[in-house]
């Protein structure tokens, strides 16, 4: 009897483990429940309710193909290799199977397990299903990761041209004739997110739409907040419910000459989803990352404010500026929040109130459905201009120039600022009573960040 550990690869299809599980043998499918390393990995309610209908659908899928699905809950990582060992032994279990994950704790967690196992002869077999290529395989000439986008860009680029299969594995055949699955409640707090698919068939449906009515525009439009321009597939790929070479695939099946274009939507998007790979290359081969550390050394030397009222001013959307706000606003209430707010935010916080970017890091996390420990780590460090290929320090948006850019008409900020509804032209965009006066803040987050100029 096999065992396949499910955990951020809530899905049949390109499934690796599952597929491999299945060929070697008949098979069961186990989750770990863990309300305590969720607690401490700040996930959001929306998104642990996401979680929740995202299993429901695997539970019942893998029971349409005879697959048994056995949750289990224990307090954190640390109990799961005694766990995982009692369940194996008590099933005549001989080999787990698991897709590997980035993020320190997660390996850290699967060390243990597979010593843990091996002690009574079995082992934990990983496969690679959370990002196009394996991190460190992306390479410069000198055999190095890339410390600047572009050219890793480029490099993944010929890696899918010359040397990746794309073609996802297919799910796996029915093993036995259906079996009932348990319908399952995940034990925390959670804040609803319906409307956003949960299965893989709903999931392939949203990307469907997004390649057939709005790529071709995304280049032009992805930074507008009030246009449904991005594709909104963030919390199924944080989930797995779809993986990113499934993405890839289906994209390239619709451009086919993709990878030898140089501008245009998928083009574009493709960049994005490449950006999702790099950030999760860099945290794999620096793991202090997973630590709090920041990319650049310097960073250590910033002054932070660290100011509590400002702060929760910024988290309240409270600051005056009207697209920081709404924007705040936006994600307390949604759980959503656009890219091109995220930056302008993430920069806000860290450069305006000089406010450290893990606490706002944290409260992204806290909030957001599709929130990815790698990726946010990546935008925030980006934002703040201590990270990897990061924003440069003396680049400091203009929350108001932002905002007569993103939304000149005001659509997006008017859906949260209700109080700006009478306003137009210029006066919508104009901060009101606010915390901090742009050319003052602009000079002391120069000061502060110009420890930056320091190399390394
Ligand atoms: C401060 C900050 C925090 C962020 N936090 C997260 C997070 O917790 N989780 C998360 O998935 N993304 C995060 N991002 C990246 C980006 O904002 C979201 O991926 C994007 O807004 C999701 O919308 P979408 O699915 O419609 O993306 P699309 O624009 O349709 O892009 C497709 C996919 O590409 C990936 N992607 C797009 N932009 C980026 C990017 N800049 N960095 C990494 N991957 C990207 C995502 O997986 C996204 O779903 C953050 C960015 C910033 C600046």
């Amino acid at each position: 009897m096999q065992l396949v550990w499910f955990r951020k690869d809530l899905r049949l299809n390109d499934n690796p483990a599952l597929y491999q599980a299945c060929l070697d043998g008949p098979c069961r499918a186990v989750y770990f429940v863990t309300p305590k390393q969720w607690q401490a990995h700040d996930i959001a309610p929306i998104q642990i309710d996401l979680m929740e209908r995202a299993l429901n659908h695997l539970s019942a899928d893998l029971g349409s193909l005879g697959i048994q699905f056995h949750i289990i809950e224990v307090d954190d990582f640390n109990a799961i290799p005694e766990r995982l060992l009692a369940f194996c032994q008590s099933l005549n279990i001989t080999g787990v199977y698991a897709n590997s994950e980035v993020e320190i704790n997660e390996i850290e967690r699967d060390i243990k397990v597979d010593k843990a196992l091996k002690s009574s002869g079995l082992a934990l077999r990983l496969y690679q299903a959370d990002c196009l290529i394996d991190p460190g395989q992306v390479q410069t000439q000198q055999g190095e990761m890339f410390k600047v986008f572009t050219p890793f860009k480029n490099r993944c680029l010929k890696i899918l041209r010359e040397e990746i299969n794309l073609q996802p594995y297919p799910a796996p055949q029915a093993q036995n004739s259906t079996v009932n699955n348990p319908l399952l409640k995940l034990p925390l707090a959670k804040k609803s997110s319906v409307g956003w698919p949960a299965s893989e068939a709903q999931t392939y449906h949203l990307l469907q739409q997004f390649i057939d009515f709005h790529i071709e525009d995304y280049d032009q439009q992805r930074d507008f907040p009030a246009l449904p321009a991005t594709s909104q597939l963030g919390p199924s790929l944080a989930l797995g419910i779809i993986s990113v070479k499934q993405v890839v695939f289906y994209l390239l099946q619709a451009f086919p000459r993709l990878l030898d274009s140089s501008d245009g939507g998928p083009v574009i998007w493709l960049n994005e989803l490449l950006w999702r790979e790099f950030y999760r290359h860099i945290m794999v081969l620096n793991p202090a990352l997973g630590r709090g550390a920041s990319y650049k050394i310097s960073a250590n030397n910033i002054i932070w404010s660290n100011d509590e009222d400002d702060f929760k001013a910024w988290c309240d959307g409270q600051t005056g500026y009207p697209l920081v706000d709404a924007a705040m606003l936006q994600l307390k209430q949604t759980g959503w929040m656009h890219n091109r707010l995220r930056m302008v935010c993430a920069s806000f916080l860290s450069k305006h109130l000089l406010i450290d970017w893990r606490w706002g890091e944290r409260y992204f996390k806290q909030h957001l459905i599709d929130g990815d420990f790698a990726s946010n780590n990546g935008g925030w460090q980006w934002a703040a201009s201590t990270g990897c290929d990061a924003q440069p320090y003396f680049r400091i948006f203009n929350p108001t120039l932002q905002s007569t850019k993103f939304d000149p008409d005001g659509e997006f900020i008017r859906n949260y600022l209700h109080d700006r509804d009478k306003l137009s032209g210029k006066a919508l965009h104009q901060p009101i009573r606010p915390i901090v006066d742009h050319q003052f803040a602009r000079q002391r987050a120069l000061l502060a960040f110009s420890v930056l100029k320091v190399k390394g």
